[in-house]
């Protein structure tokens, strides 16, 4: 089309006696249809290179999602594995006839806590997959927060017996929440904190209202979360490089995210001082 107009304009040249103004009109239609051409080939190759970045960036969470995937399947088999293998060795020495009255005790609380680790893992599992065929049910109720806090607390000190986790739970701190989503987003922050920093570090858990808020923080004394992991860690399967020592499926914190999400809230993750790190939760009070 630009050659068209190039070849009619140096035709129109070629007429004897066109005038100057003629020549110079001329020009300025040929200019113009040149920059229309320009402009609308420039906007398509925008749109192409739109469309390509947004192709592969695609692509690209496509295949990340996939390696994390098969991440989990790694991580959750070994997860499986060891309760599994502990309960048996407890069968196996509840199944020797001479073991003391203590020694059956110990061996059937130990096969409990085996049982319950299956559980927990197991429940993960299932919500995970309920979550994306959107049939997680929701049923709030005027919740007390700080007593189920305290409970949830008490719950994970059963398990972790020689963890120091200091308490500032403001009392009669209420929300309309679902008790079940509650317990969980307690149980994952509290336990993660437990897991990613040292023994010898106390938790943290704080719970007071802020104005017509509520605000949960859990702090620990780890090695703290990166920033440019703080939005990551929220995604499925998401496992940090530096937890592969540790046992862990990814999914915690995308439950978490999910359930405070569900229920109005927002949830950070901040850096605690010297070390660590605060993830902070915050819902409307009622
Ligand atoms: P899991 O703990 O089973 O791996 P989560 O979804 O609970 O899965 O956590 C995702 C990742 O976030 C963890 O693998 C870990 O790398 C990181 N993470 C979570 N909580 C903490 C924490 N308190 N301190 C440091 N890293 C953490």
């Amino acid at each position: 089309m630009a050659e068209q107009s190039r070849e009619i304009y140096t035709q129109h040249l070629s007429i004897p006696n066109l005038s100057d103004a003629a020549k110079e009109v001329l020009h300025r239609q040929l200019m113009s249809k040149y920059y229309m051409i320009m402009g609308e080939g420039s906007v398509f190759l925008l749109l192409m290179i739109i469309g390509i970045a947004q192709v592969r960036k695609a692509f690209r969470r496509e295949s990340e999602f996939l390696a994390r995937q098969k991440t989990f399947l790694h991580s959750v088999t070994h997860e499986f594995k060891s309760p599994v293998a502990s309960l048996r060795l407890q069968i196996e020495t509840l199944l020797k006839r001479n073991l003391s009255t203590e020694q059956q005790q110990l061996a059937l609380g130990n096969a409990l806590e085996d049982t319950d680790r299956l559980d927990q893992l197991l429940e993960k599992i299932l919500v995970a997959a309920r979550i994306d065929n959107g049939e997680v049910p929701i049923y709030t109720e005027r919740l007390n927060l700080s007593e189920s806090l305290k409970n949830g607390v008490n719950k994970l000190l059963r398990t972790y017996p020689h963890r120091d986790i200091i308490e500032h739970i403001e009392e009669g701190v209420y929300a309309q929440m679902d008790p079940w989503a509650f317990n969980s987003v307690v149980n994952n922050l509290v336990e993660n904190a437990l897991i990613y920093s040292p023994k010898d570090k106390p938790v943290e858990v704080s719970l007071k209202k802020e104005g017509n808020k509520t605000v949960l923080l859990v702090h620990d004394q780890g090695p703290g979360i990166p920033m440019d992991e703080r939005k990551k860690i929220f995604q499925k399967f998401y496992r940090m490089s530096t937890s592969t020592g540790y046992k862990g499926t990814g999914l915690g914190l995308y439950l978490v995210e999910y359930f405070v999400k569900k229920h109005n809230g927002t949830i950070i993750v901040k850096e605690n001082t010297p070390s660590g790190s605060i993830f902070e939760v915050t819902l409307e009070t009622i």
